[in-house]
């Protein structure tokens, strides 16, 4: 199957390249057909890396030998790049998040119901292997036991990159650019209801959308999950911290760096204090000797190219599409409920 690429931008090169590496692994065909982009500089871009370069929308949409398209515009303009492709009959991946809202997410679920085509959503990071790590820890009480919190952040110091990112009416703001990822990580992991959720979103470069959120999660199951985007950051945290009943496990960052501490004795009741501050403590005492032991990560690598190769399957009609709908409008819903949070400054007590 031929496949299309819409937005030539960041996210539209990346999609290329990875199909051009996607076509030497012998999966389920997918071959780049060309792309569109409204910029003629992109156009050229595009040209001078070998791609065809569609004149027009109309012109990609009606060609018929593309089967499928990916949509890697601004927020704005992908549910109407969705509907014109499913009327002409071609299968979607739309670039996250879906839309601007829950309500035109089901609208575009919508277009695609009644087209009868394969669409998907890119959360992508459900193969990022420093979540899989995390996952397998969260789901194997034999790491550090019972996972009962955890926290989940991405930290730049650049600000809202670009221009569209800074427009409300672009779909911009950093809880539906990263938000998404890290909320669809969460319930991904946690297979529980949401039972309340507080956020507030910060506006430190006085953008008119948020440069950065903190999302607390609160699970019927009893975890929580706190969930923090920032751009004012020079020195960031972990990218992850995990809590369990037998001890604590860090992931650094997207190279994997970390490791895990696990009690041997959960209460040593014979720890020595030390001299802190201008103080002593016996509370904050680092762990010694004997009572706790270092390991290393459970490094979980995902599948290369996992995305591409199950939506080539899915329109083959040889698997079903990993990311559903069901998850993705959960992803929204939630998204609106921490929204009208960090607006009304209040505590969000729903089952999500
Ligand atoms: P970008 O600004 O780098 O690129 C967007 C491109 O779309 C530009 O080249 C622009 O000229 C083009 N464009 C704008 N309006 C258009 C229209 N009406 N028709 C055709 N082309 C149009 O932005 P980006 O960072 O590539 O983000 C694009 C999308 O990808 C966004 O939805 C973003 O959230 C998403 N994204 C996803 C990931 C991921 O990992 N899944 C990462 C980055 C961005």
């Amino acid at each position: 199957m031929k496949i299309a690429v819409i937005g030539y931008g960041g996210m539209g090169t990346f999609h290329t390249e990875c199909l051009k590496q996607y076509a030497k692994t012998g999966s389920e065909p997918l071959t780049l057909a060309g792309i569109y982009d409204i910029d003629a500089s992109r156009e050229k871009a595009a040209e001078a890396n070998g791609l065809y370069a569609y004149r027009s929308a109309d012109e990609l949409l009606s060609d018929k030998s593309v089967g499928a398209v990916i949509i890697a515009t601004p927020n704005d303009v992908h549910a109407e790049y969705v509907k014109a492709a499913a009327e002409a009959g071609k299968h979607v991946v739309s670039e996250k998040p879906i839309g601007l809202s829950l309500r035109q997410a089901e609208e575009m679920y919508g277009y695609a119901e009644k087209a009868g085509i394969v669409f998907e959503v890119h959360q992508n990071r459900r193969w990022d292997d420093d979540f899989l790590t995390v996952k397998n820890i969260y789901d194997h009480a034999g790491y550090i036991g019972d996972v009962y919190r955890l926290e989940s952040r991405v930290m730049g110091g650049n600000g809202i990159p670009g221009d569209w990112r800074k427009k409300a009416a672009q779909g911009g703001g950093m809880m539906l650019d990263w938000g998404v990822h890290l909320i669809d990580q969460m319930l991904q992991m946690v297979k529980s209801s949401v039972s309340s959720l507080y956020c507030e979103y910060s506006y430190i470069y006085g953008e008119e959308v948020e440069d950065g959120c903190r999302l607390s999660v609160k699970f019927e199951n009893g975890v929580e999950y706190l969930v923090t985007v920032s751009t004012d950051c020079f020195r960031p945290l972990p990218r992850w911290q995990v809590y369990g009943t037998e001890g604590t496990a860090t992931v650094a960052g997207w190279d994997l760096s970390g490791g895990m501490t696990r009690a041997i004795v959960r209460h040593d009741d014979n720890i020595a204090g030390i001299r802190a501050g201008n103080g002593f403590t016996r509370t904050m005492a680092p762990r010694i000797g004997d009572t706790v032991e270092e390991k290393v990560l459970p490094v979980v690598h995902a599948e290369p190219f996992a995305f591409y190769k199950n939506f080539a399957a899915a329109c083959a009609g040889k698997e079903p599409a990993a990311i559903k709908k069901e998850e993705v409008l959960r992803v929204f819903r939630l998204m609106e409920a921490a929204a009208r949070s960090a607006k009304e400054n209040i505590v969000i007590k729903e089952k999500i």
